[in-house]
């Protein structure tokens, strides 16, 4: 057997199964978007880990070093961000090919200063190897969050309204655009969706603030896309989903390109992936003052994409009726 038919989340299981949790009052191993480790009797550190590699996550002539260095950071802040927590410290682990040129590597560590500066990460160490071939970026960070403002996969409620901040689908659109020939497409709809991709926004302070929240239940980031990040809320907390394709927010750059191209904006929506929206489930009752409360404090909308129900499994609903056609996101040892 090989690791392909394991698929990424039989090899975590496999992983996980070999190693014993600590029998510690707090902590949580693999299984959510960071670790947490118990700091005091307050606060607890979120840690979490991702690897970017050449030729898997980014193609050296579709990314500019300078986004490349913020995307890598941008990445591991959605994780912190997904449980509702502050980052706080950065490391910075690089494989590379001797042929490397120092001006590339010094954009990336420019883009990736840019960001960190903006989000106060200090970059606390790393490591550094050569490489046979490809390019292979590894960045860990540590974050702190108040033990009350964790928001984990697993705490979603029948009966809750499940939301989602900024849209979905440009990221993949981006990727479209860069390996089918139209990087060089500079309207201001391709430009919005390859910077989707390239250079994401990440949903720091908005995690840090839905962290705050009581009335919401569990939180996760689409990373792998909408149909696979919804699956882990579901399958965590034991719960169904339900989503309306109908209020699945998507960009109008979007829409404009995949008119142009023939693209299926609901495919890319919701199995594309990378577009670090965060995706959360909160009590129903409070659904109204969240979101109008999320305007005002980031003057953009909140938007309502489905529910949680008893059961199991994801549920795509269009106009009021099931969708059969199943939806998947992103396993990196599947085709
Ligand atoms: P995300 O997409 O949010 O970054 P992943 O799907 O990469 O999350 O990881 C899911 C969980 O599995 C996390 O808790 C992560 O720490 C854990 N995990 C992933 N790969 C490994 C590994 N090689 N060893 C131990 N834990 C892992
Ligand atoms: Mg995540």
């Amino acid at each position: 057997m090989q690791v392909k038919n394991l698929g990424e989340f039989g090899l975590i299981q496999r992983i996980s199964g070999k190693f014993e949790s600590p029998d510690q009052q707090g902590f949580i191993g693999i299984g959510d978007d960071c670790s947490v480790i118990p700091k005091d009797d307050l606060d607890s550190y979120l840690v979490t880990c991702d690897t970017l590699v050449e030729n898997i996550h980014f193609l050296i002539s579709n990314i500019e070093p300078h986004d490349l260095g913020y995307k890598s950071l941008a990445v591991n802040l959605s994780d912190i961000a997904a449980m509702g927590g502050i980052p706080e410290y950065a490391f910075l682990s690089m494989a590379l090919p001797v042929e490397t040129g120092t001006s590339w590597i010094d954009k990336f560590l420019d883009g990736l200063h840019d960001l960190a500066i903006r989000e106060h990460v200090v970059l606390a160490g790393g490591d550094t190897t050569k490489s046979p071939r490809n390019i292979a970026i590894a960045i860990t960070v540590i974050g702190i969050i108040k033990k009350g403002n964790i928001k984990r996969r697993n705490g979603a409620e029948p009966g809750d309204k499940l939301f989602l901040t900024g849209s979905a689908g440009d990221s993949g659109g981006g990727l479209r655009l860069l390996t089918e020939g139209h990087e060089n497409e500079a309207d201001q709809s391709a430009t919005d969706l390859i910077q989707a991709h390239n250079r994401p926004k990440v949903h720091t302070s908005e995690g840090a603030w839905i962290g705050t929240l009581s009335a919401v239940h569990a939180m996760i980031d689409l990373s792998d896309g909408l149909a696979s990040d919804a699956r882990h809320i579901a399958e965590s907390s034991g719960v169904s989903i339900r989503i309306d394709l109908d209020k699945v927010p998507v960009s109008e750059s979007l829409l404009i390109k995949a008119g142009e191209y023939g693209w299926d904006v609901t495919e890319l929506a919701v199995s594309a992936g990378e577009d670090y929206s965060l995706l959360f489930a909160a009590d129903a009752s409070e659904s109204d003052r969240i979101q109008s409360a999320y305007f005002e404090k980031f003057g953009e909308h909140l938007t309502c994409i489905g529910e949680v129900r008893v059961g199991e499994g994801v549920d795509f609903y269009r106009k009021g009726k099931k969708v059969k056609k199943p939806y998947h996101g992103f396993d990196h040892f599947k085709k």
